[in-house]
């Protein structure tokens, strides 16, 4: 079944797991068919309604392992598009995250109050993910279509290629490297900024410190602010903009989902850590 895989280094707590699902592992993402079929529709139109960004709020999103597998579906399938790229990058994505970055930076920012007693609660989600919901509901015999009649068959094959969402990370990996959360990463164990630490290593480490909160809060409107360039750099009319905008989405997936797939897609996972630059040895010289 989807959207409950565990995998080494998921830390997770019965809590959370049951609402959101466990951290994306270091490793490859293989979607199922069923799994490109929902998030493709999901691309194509749900998340724009009013109604649907309110569940989405308060589910913070998607699960893990549904984060970036939005992202991905999005980036690899989505062919024609706005802005220099023309296509084959985060458009949907970016507009959803820019309000979820905004949702839980205000939360974090709030004052402690009766009514409020734990305002690092926002970090935890109230409903689950939408993607495990619908995938998680009994079969339903026959012919399902996927949107707009497309052969989700040939799609998935497509998505789970990885090539576009491989060359972003790629591209950008030398500006997002240091900016993992601590936790995530492997090559640094935990050792590190706690600012940088993902939403569910912040959440495990809960009460947070009120400056702390706020630090968080304050690099979350940072990506946002640049997020919100590169969204614009995906329309007609917004300026081209550079790799510190084309990062901005990585990082916000990083926080909400954990750094697991950009991390195996594009750092050498045993020679590099903690090397930035995951640069080969030992090649002929
Ligand atoms: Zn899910
Ligand atoms: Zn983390």
């Amino acid at each position: 079944m989807t959207g409950q895989r565990n995998g080494a280094g998921a830390a997770g707590t019965p809590q959370r797991d049951r609402l959101t699902g466990p951290l994306v592992p270091l490793g490859p993402l293989e979607l199922s068919v069923e799994e490109v079929r929902l998030l493709w529709s999901f691309v194509h139109g749900d998340i724009m309604d009013a109604s649907m960004r309110r569940l989405l709020r308060s589910s913070l999103g998607l699960c893990p392992r549904h984060t970036w597998a939005y992202a991905v579906v999005e980036v690899e399938l989505w062919q024609v598009g706005a802005g220099s790229r023309g296509g084959h990058q985060p458009f949907d994505v970016t507009i959803l995250y820019e309000d979820l970055l905004e949702h839980v930076a205000d939360g974090l920012d709030r004052k402690r109050s009766l009514l409020r007693l734990h305002p690092d609660d926002v970090l935890v989600p109230v409903g689950p993910c939408r993607i495990c919901l619908d995938t998680g509901l009994p079969h339903v015999p026959g012919l399902r279509m996927g949107y707009a009649n497309s052969n989700t068959e040939a799609l998935t094959a497509e998505a789970n290629t990885l090539i576009h969402t491989t060359t972003w990370c790629l591209e950008t990996v030398g500006l997002w490297r240091d900016r993992v959360c601590p936790d995530c990463d492997p090559g640094v164990r935990g050792a590190g900024d706690p600012s940088l630490r993902c939403r569910f290593h912040l959440s495990q480490h809960r009460p947070l410190p009120e400056d702390l909160r706020h630090r968080v809060a304050s690099r979350l409107r940072e990506i946002r602010a640049r997020m919100r360039h590169l969204t614009s750099s995906m329309t007609d009319y917004g300026a081209s903009v550079g790799a510190a905008e084309d990062t901005s989405w990585i990082e916000a997936m990083g926080f909400f989902a954990g750094w697991g797939l950009p991390l195996y897609l594009a750092t050498t996972v045993e020679s590099a850590w903690p090397e930035p630059e995951g640069r080969a040895r030992g090649i002929g010289d």
